[in-house]
Order: C-alpha cells, then sequence, then structure tokens
C-alpha cells in the first residue's frame, strides 16, 4: 500500500499578524510551523511521499527551512486563490506517484501526531475517506444578531472535523475534479467533496492537541509548553580574606564587630566576593577581577556591594531574574547567628529579591587549616538565575 501526504502550507497567513513571514513559517517550538506536520508524516512508513503546496512568493523560504531534512519530500508546487484549488493541485502533482491512498494536511495544524495519521490510514481499510473528528463537548446556543439566543442546538451526534483527512487517491481526485468542472470552490474541507462525491467519509478520533494555528496569540500561547525549556542558570562563587588588625570585619554588607579586621583593597567582604562571582558565573562573565581589577585605585576601600550591584544590573541586562542566593561563611569567629537576619535583608535589599530568597550559613572547619587558625575568613556562595528561552538551546533547530 503506497500512501502519500499532502500538506497545505499556501496559505498568506496574514490573520496570525503582520509579520514579514506567513504563520506556516514560523517558529513554534524553535522549528517552523510547517515542518511539524513533515516531521509528523515523515516518522510514519506507510507515508512515501510528501507533497508540501506553498504560495510561489514563499518559495525561497520553503528551501531554506527544509534544506537537509530526512523526509520523502516532493518538489512543492504553488497553490491556488483558494484552499480547495491548493488541494487539487497537490492532487494532481502526486498522479505521476500512482499512491493508493492519500492524507490532506493543513500546515497550521503542526501539533498532529503518528497516532492520529495512523488512526486515519486505518480507517481507509473500510471506507475510500475517514477524518480525523473530535466529539462536541461545549454546549451549542444559537444566536441573531442582538446575540439573544433563540435556541439550544442538540449537540449528539456533532463533531468538529480536523485534518488530516484521508481517502483513496483516485476518488479524491476525481471528486475534487468534479467540484471544479462545476464551478464548485465553496467547499470548506476535503471531507465536504467527499460527500458531495458521494463517498462514505468515516470519523477517527482526533485530538485536541491537534488544534489550528489562526491567530498570532495562538502561535504564542503554542510556544508556551513544549519551548518551554526554562533556561535555569547556576553559579558559584568563592573567596579568601587573611584577618589583620581592626576592630570589625564587613560581611554581606553588614558591619560586624571583632578583634581583627580583614585585609583586602576594598572593604574585603569576602561573603559579597563570592555571591557577586556566583552571579557572574550564571551568565558566563567572567570574575569579579574582571570587572573590578585590583590594580585600579577606584576600588580602594570600595564598599563591595558596588560590585554586586554591578553584576545584578549585568543579570538583568540579560532578561534574568535571581530565583536564590546562597551563602556559606567558614571561620571560627565572628559568630555569624547573632547577624544572620541583617545580613540576609541586606543581601535582598542589594539583590532586589525577597529575603525568602536569600540564605546566609556559617561554618566552623574544625579548627583545621587557615580558617580554623584563624588566620582568615573564606566564604562560598550559589545563585540561581532564571533567564528568557533562548534560541540556543531550543532542540531540533
Ligand atoms: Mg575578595
Amino acid at each position: 500500500m503506497r500512501a502519500a501526504a499532502v500538506i497545505v502550507a499556501a496559505g498568506r497567513g496574514t490573520r496570525a499578524g503582520a509579520q514579514e513571514l506567513p504563520k506556516q513559517y514560523q517558529p513554534i517550538n524553535g522549528k517552523p510551523m510547517f515542518r511539524h506536520s513533515i516531521d509528523a508524516f515523515a516518522q510514519l512508513e506507510a507515508i512515501s511521499a510528501i507533497q508540501v503546496v506553498i504560495h510561489p512568493d514563499h518559495r525561497d523560504t520553503y528551501l531554506t527551512q527544509t534544506r537537509g531534512l530526512n523526509a520523502p519530500l516532493l518538489p512543492p508546487v504553488s497553490g491556488g486563490a483558494e484552499r480547495q484549488s491548493s488541494v487539487l493541485a497537490g492532487l494532481e502533482a502526486l498522479e505521476s506517484h500512482e499512491p493508493e491512498r492519500v492524507l490532506i494536511h493543513d500546515a497550521a495544524r503542526p501539533f498532529v501526531n503518528g497516532e492520529i495519521i495512523q488512526r486515519v490510514l486505518d480507517g481507509l481499510d473500510m471506507r475510500r475517506a475517514s477524518i480525523a473528528a473530535m466529539p462536541l463537548t461545549d454546549t451549542l446556543k444559537r444566536a441573531g444578531a442582538t446575540q439573544s439566543i433563540s435556541a439550544t442546538v442538540e449537540r449528539a451526534g456533532l463533531w468538529r472535523a480536523q485534518t488530516p483527512q484521508g481517502f483513496h487517491y483516485p476518488s479524491i481526485l476525481a471528486a475534487h475534479r468534479k467540484a471544479r468542472g462545476a464551478g464548485r470552490v465553496d467547499f470548506t474541507d476535503d471531507a465536504a467533496i467527499a460527500e458531495w462525491a458521494g463517498m462514505d467519509v468515516g470519523l477517527v478520533m482526533g485530538s485536541e492537541n491537534n488544534r489550528k494555528m489562526t491567530t498570532a496569540e495562538d502561535i504564542r500561547a503554542a510556544q508556551s509548553p513544549e519551548t518551554g525549556w526554562p533556561d535555569i542558570r547556576t553559579g558559584s562563587g568563592f573567596d579568601v580574606h587573611r584577618f589583620t588588625s581592626g576592630d570589625h570585619v564587613m560581611l554581606c554588607g553588614v558591619r560586624v564587630p571583632h578583634d581583627f579586621g580583614l585585609d583586602g583593597h576594598s572593604d574585603a567582604d569576602a561573603p559579597l566576593h563570592a555571591l557577586t562571582d556566583a552571579l557572574l558565573g550564571c551568565i558566563g562573565s567572567g570574575d569579579i577581577g574582571v570587572h573590578f581589577p585590583p590594580s585600579d585605585a577606584r576600588w580602594k576601600g570600595a564598599n563591595s556591594a558596588i560590585f554586586l550591584t554591578e553584576a545584578v544590573r549585568l543579570v538583568r541586562e540579560r532578561g534574568g531574574r535571581i530565583t536564590n542566593v546562597d551563602v556559606t561563611l567558614l571561620c571560627e569567629r565572628p559568630r555569624i547567628g547573632p547577624h544572620r537576619d541583617a545580613m540576609r535583608a541586606r543581601l535582598a535589599d542589594i539583590l532586589g529579591i525577597g529575603i525568602d530568597r536569600t540564605s546566609v550559613k556559617a561554618t566552623t572547619t574544625e579548627r583545621l587549616g587557615f580558617t580554623g587558625r584563624s588566620e582568615g575568613l573564606a566564604a562560598m556562595a550559589t545563585a540561581t538565575v532564571l533567564l528568557p528561552p533562548a534560541p540556543s538551546m531550543m532542540v531540533d533547530r
């Protein structure tokens, strides 16, 4: 059994917005809309040829977007003024291939899948015509121009026709030609032509997912579930400063009284430095030394909140949102507990996020190592940033 598919992509797509590209060429989840249908049909072994019908103006776009595709694609044919004539052009282009069966599908239904296609094909074992459709679940109202309801329409036995619509090839070709010969161009789907030609048309279950993309909003809404690889970034940072003489240390932007100070070019706020590096790490933007070279006299004694604020700005510039930060201090003293809430509040303030998205923890190193000997203090930080979905990470470009 040789089966072919005709994918109708000849519309100008103006209803989906005034973009330069008609809707069938716009990306859905990183792939042009019409290619979703090609891929769905190509995965079925029974489909030996795919004929796409395009508008002649979009030939270059079509050829670019199908280059190198692993599918039994025939050269595209140009459609006509109405959908009906476009389908006929696609059917006639298949004549030399002599398929036994043909499935006609609208490129505006990119979420068709192998199961639906197979059900339609199977339906052709018993009938000359078989289409995907969904039973109505909403209650139907009839209303006049004033939008007052005049009747509730009995919905039992009512179905919404989808595509693909499958036919025995010679029968639908003859029916289409007969319709054209009769000057009939008002059929809204191919099943209607088959019915008009006296064929018995069967229904098989389609899918709610197999919906039609009509408006720009439909296309936008279609992006969310599958595109949707959220671009979640995690960065880490680590910093050390040596204790020196003094009477306080700056930790997370909070002045903490201590028997020593911390030595550094800036105010030596190690946890803020670690956190700055963590944020820069989320966006692959180097480290604190790249942005604020220690050789630069401007940062002498600087308040380290300046560094963190700049990292926040860089994240925002990328459209990013900081979802949480987590800081760990490694030292024997000073004790962090009494200052923890003030530190979290200060971090929330600098980062512009809720205090519940900040965390400050502390540990000793059991008197081991340089922190254990109180020669210095170390800080580790991680940050999580949510960036807008990036084309570079979309699947199947
Ligand atoms: Mg430092």
